[in-house]
C-alpha cells in the first residue's frame, strides 16, 4: 500500500476501489498547478512506489481549480540560458524517462484535464494511455513552447504526431495556439469530452475497459513505432509549413522551424531515437538569444499581470482597489466605441454618451459586432450580439452617465472642450466616482485644472485599435490619489488589457519614444533615401509596419499635432517636422485620404498599399536635405537608437517604474520585436559601449544624437 500519511505536498494519492490509484496534483506556492522540481521528484517517487506494488490502473487529476498542469516552473526554463547544451539535454532525457514510466507501465494510465494543460503539462497527459477533457472554457490544451523560443522538450514532438498525425501535431506545435476540450476531441487529443462533473466517472470507465480489453497495448506500439511519410506528404508539410512560419516570424524566430523539422524527421524513426532528435533540438534552442530574450517578456508579462500599478511603500497601505460595476464612455467616436466594445466584451453593461446623436448610430452597430465577434467562425455572434444590446446603453445627454463609478473621456482631442466636458463630468456623478481621459497628448495637470477634487482623475490611455492592442498607459497627474492609480489599473486588467503606469508627461511613454523613430524617418526621406527602402529595414528589424506605413495608417493629421506637442516639450531634439504639415496642406493624410507617403486602393480600414506615390518627390522637393549616403545597418541604426536614447531619458527622469516597464510597453504598443525582448534589452544586447560608437558616427545630426548623461557611465540599461 501506497502511505498516504506521508502523501507528498504536490501529490495527493488515494487507492479507490478496484485497485485504481487516484492521484491529485495540487502544486503548492503556485496560483496554477507548474512542474516544479519538487513536484517532478514527488512523481518520481509515486512510480517508485506504484512499481512496487502495481495498481489495476492510474488515474491523474488536479486538485486546482482552471489549471491541470502547465509546463515546466519559469524560473527553471530561465535557468537553461546559463547551462551548458549537454546539461540542457540531460534535463530533457530525464524528464522524459520519468514520463515514459507513466507510459510503459504495467497498468494503463488516464488523465482528467480540466483546466488548462500547457506544455509539459500536455506532455505528461500524452504520456498516459487515455485522456478526458472537460467541456467548459476553462479547459484549454496547448504546446506553446514555441512562443519561448522552444519546441516540446519532453517528448511532445514525438507523441503528438504519432496520436493525431503529422498535420495537425504541426500546427498545434508551430502556432502554440490553445484548443478547447471539444476541439481536443475532434483531433483526437483526448478521448471524450464530458462535463466537469462527468469527467472522473467517464475517466473510470475507460480505464476499466482498458484493463478489461487491453485496448492501450495497440496504441502504445503505435506511440512507439515510425510513421514513415511518403515523400509527397513529407514535402507537402515541410512546404506549407516552412511558408507559413516565415510569413507569421519574418524568418526571425529559429523554433517553429527547428519543431517542424525535428517533428518530421521523427517521424520516420522509433520513437525513442525521434526522442533524442527532440532533446538535441530543445538544447541547441535553450541557448539562444532568441529564447532568452522570449522568455523574459513571458516573465514581464506575468510581472505586469501581478502589478496593482503602486510603488511598494504605497502598495503595502493601500485599501483593495474598487470593483467598477457601472462605467460610462462619453464620445462615441473611433476610440470610445472601442473602449465600449471591450467592456461590454468583458461583461459591463455600459453608457455610452456622444452629443451626436448621429455618431451614436454610426456607432453602435459596429460596437456590438466587435464585442459580438466569434474568433473561430471570423464573424460577429448575431444571438450574443442581440443579448449585449440590452447591456449598451446610448445616450446624448451626460445625466445618463450620473450614476456611473468609473467615466472614461474620449471626446475629441481639443483641450478647451476636454477641460469643459470633464468639469461637466464632475459635477454630474457620485463623489466616488473615477474619472479618466482617454487623451493622447494633453498633460493631466492641464486637464486636472477645472476638478474640484482631481486626485480621482488619472489618464486611462487605451491605443488603436482597442481590440487588438494590448497596452493601456495609466496617467497619474500630480494630484491623482494611489487609490485611483489601483482602481484604474485593475479595471484595465479586468478589460483584459495589460496597464503600465507613467507620470505626467508630454507624450507619456509610448508616443515620446516613437517620436524620434518617426521623425528620424522623414529625415532620412529629406536626405534621399527611398521610403520603401526605410520602411522595409524596419520590418527587417521586426517592426510590424515601418515609419513611414505607420505615418500613413496613424494619420498625418494626427502625426502632425502630437508632433507639435512632443516639439514644443522637445524641441531641442525633436523638431516638428515641416514635412508633414505640407502634407496635410495637400490632403495626403494616409490611408484615410488614400494617399501619403505611399499610394493606396480605396481609403479607410478597406485601403490596400498600391506603390510609393509618385507625387510624393514634388512634394519633398521643397524641404530636401543634402543628400547623405547611408548603409542598411545605418539606417536601421538611426531609426532606432534615437528611440533608445528616449527611452533612457523617460528612465532617467523616472517617468516610469523601471525598463521592463518600457519594454513591455513597446512591444505592447508598437509591435515592437518581443524575440530582442524590448527597446532596452536590444539597447542592453548591444552594450552601452558599442551603443555610444554607433551614436559617435551620428555626432553632426545634432542634439537628437546626444547621448544622455547616464549612457555614458558603463551600466546595464536593464539594472533598476
Ligand atoms: P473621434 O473624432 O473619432 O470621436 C470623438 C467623438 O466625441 C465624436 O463622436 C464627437 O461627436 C464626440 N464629442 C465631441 N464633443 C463631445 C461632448 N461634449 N460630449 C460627448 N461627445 C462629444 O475621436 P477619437 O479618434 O475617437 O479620439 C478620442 C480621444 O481618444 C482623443 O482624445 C484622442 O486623442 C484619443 N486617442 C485617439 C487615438 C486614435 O488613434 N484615434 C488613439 C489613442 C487615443
Amino acid at each position: 500500500m501506497i502511505d498516504s500519511s506521508a502523501n507528498p505536498a504536490s501529490l495527493a494519492v488515494e487507492r479507490l476501489a478496484g485497485d485504481i490509484v487516484a492521484v491529485t496534483i495540487t502544486v503548492p506556492g503556485h496560483r496554477q498547478n507548474v512542474m516544479t522540481e519538487a513536484f517532478l521528484e514527488e512523481l518520481g517517487q509515486l512510480l517508485d512506489s506504484l512499481e512496487r506494488q502495481p495498481p489495476r490502473g492510474l488515474l491523474l487529476a488536479s486538485g486546482r481549480p482552471g489549471s491541470f498542469l502547465a509546463g515546466a516552473d519559469i524560473e527553471r526554463i530561465d535557468r537553461l540560458w546559463e547551462l551548458p547544451e549537454a546539461a540542457v539535454k540531460g534535463l530533457c532525457d530525464r524528464g522524459r524517462q520519468l514520463l515514459a514510466r507513466l507510459s510503459e507501465a504495467a497498468w494503463p494510465s488516464v488523465a482528467v484535464i480540466a483546466g488548462d494543460c500547457v506544455g509539459g503539462g500536455l506532455e505528461l497527459a500524452l504520456a498516459c494511455d487515455l485522456r478526458v477533457a472537460t467541456d467548459t472554457r476553462e479547459t484549454r490544451l496547448a504546446a506553446p513552447e514555441v512562443k519561448l523560443g522552444l519546441l516540446p522538450g519532453w517528448g511532445g514532438t514525438v507523441r503528438l504526431p504519432r496520436l493525431i498525425g503529422p498535420g495537425p501535431a504541426s500546427e498545434l506545435v508551430v502556432a502554440g495556439e490553445p484548443v478547447t476540450g471539444p476541439r481536443a476531441l475532434t483531433l483526437g487529443l483526448v478521448d471524450a469530452c464530458v462535463s466537469p462533473v462527468a469527467a472522473v466517472p467517464t475517466a473510470l470507465q475507460l480505464l476499466e475497459w482498458a484493463i478489461a480489453d487491453g485496448r492501450h497495448h495497440q496504441r502504445r506500439q503505435r506511440q512507439t513505432a515510425a510513421i514513415p511519410l511518403d515523400d509527397a506528404e513529407r514535402e507537402f508539410l515541410e512546404a506549407t509549413t516552412a511558408a507559413l512560419i516565415l510569413s507569421r516570424t519574418g524568418g526571425h524566430y529559429p523554433a517553429p522551424l527547428m519543431a517542424i523539422e525535428t517533428m518530421l524527421r521523427g517521424c520516420a524513426l522509433p520513437a525513442a531515437e525521434a526522442a533524442v532528435i527532440e532533446s538535441e533540438a530543445f538544447a541547441r534552442l535553450a541557448r539562444t538569444a532568441v529564447a532568452r530574450q522570449l522568455v523574459r517578456v513571458f516573465r514581464l508579462r506575468q510581472r505586469n499581470r501581478r502589478d496593482s500599478g503602486l510603488a511598494a511603500a504605497a502598495e503595502e497601505s493601500a485599501a483593495e482597489p474598487l470593483a467598477i460595476a457601472a462605467p460610462a464612455v462619453i464620445g462615441a467616436g473611433i476610440m470610445g466605441a472601442g473602449i465600449v466594445a471591450r467592456h461590454l466584451r468583458s461583461g459591463f453593461s455600459t453608457t455610452l454618451v456622444d452629443i451626436e446623436a448621429d455618431a451614436l448610430a454610426r456607432a453602435v452597430p459596429g460596437i456590438l459586432d466587435e464585442a459580438a465577434w466569434d474568433r473561430q467562425r471570423g464573424a460577429a455572434d448575431q444571438e450574443r450580439a442581440l443579448k449585449l444590446a440590452g447591456r449598451l446603453l446610448p445616450a446624448t445627454s451626460l445625466a445618463a452617465a450620473a450614476t456611473a463609478d468609473l467615466v472614461i473621456e474620449s471626446v475629441i482631442e481639443r483641450t478647451d472642450l476636454k477641460r469643459r466636458v470633464l468639469a461637466e463630468i464632475e459635477a454630474t456623478v457620485p463623489a466616488s466616482t473615477i474619472i479618466c481621459t482617454n487623451t493622447s497628448t494633453n498633460p493631466i495637470a492641464t486637464l486636472a485644472e477645472p476638478l474640484t477634487d482631481p486626485s480621482r482623475f488619472c489618464g486611462m490611455h487605451f491605443f488603436n485599435p482597442v481590440r487588438r492592442m494590448m497596452l493601456v498607459e495609466v496617467v497619474r497627474g500630480p494630484a491623482t490619489s494611489d487609490a485611483t492609480v489601483a482602481t484604474v489599473v485593475a479595471h484595465a486588467k479586468r478589460l483584459g488589457k495589460s496597464p503600465v503606469v507613467v507620470q505626467d508627461s508630454p507624450g507619456f511613454l509610448v508616443n515620446r519614444v516613437l517620436s524620434p523613430y518617426l521623425h528620424e524617418a522623414v529625415e532620412l526621406l529629406r536626405e534621399g533615401i527611398d521610403p520603401a527602402r526605410i520602411d522595409k529595414l524596419s520590418r527587417r528589424f521586426g517592426m510590424p509596419l515601418g515609419p513611414l506605413e505607420l505615418y500613413d495608417m496613424v494619420g498625418l493629421d494626427t502625426a502632425f499635432y502630437a508632433g507639435l506637442v512632443m516639439a514644443s516639450a522637445f524641441g531641442d531634439r525633436i523638431d516638428a517636422s515641416p514635412l508633414i504639415p505640407a502634407f496635410v496642406k495637400a490632403g495626403r493624410l494616409g490611408r484615410k485620404t488614400g494617399r501619403g507617403f505611399y499610394r493606396y486602393r480605396g481609403v479607410g480600414h478597406e485601403a490596400r498599399l498600391e506603390t510609393v506615390d509618385e507625387a510624393l518627390a514634388a512634394t519633398l522637393e521643397p524641404y530636401r536635405l543634402p543628400d547623405r549616403a547611408a548603409t542598411d545597418g545605418e539606417i536601421t541604426d538611426r531609426l532606432f537608437l534615437p528611440m533608445l536614447l528616449e527611452a533612457l531619458r523617460v528612465l532617467d527622469e523616472g517617468i516610469v517604474r523601471d525598463a521592463c516597464d518600457i519594454d513591455l510597453a513597446v512591444i505592447y504598443a508598437l509591435g515592437f520585436p518581443a524575440f530582442r525582448g524590448g527597446l532596452l534589452a536590444w539597447g542592453d544586447s548591444l552594450g552601452t559601449a558599442e551603443i555610444l560608437r554607433r551614436i559617435e558616427r551620428f555626432a553632426d545630426l545634432g542634439p537628437r544624437m546626444a547621448p544622455p548623461a547616464s549612457l555614458s557611465r558603463s551600466r546595464s540599461l536593464l539594472a533598476p
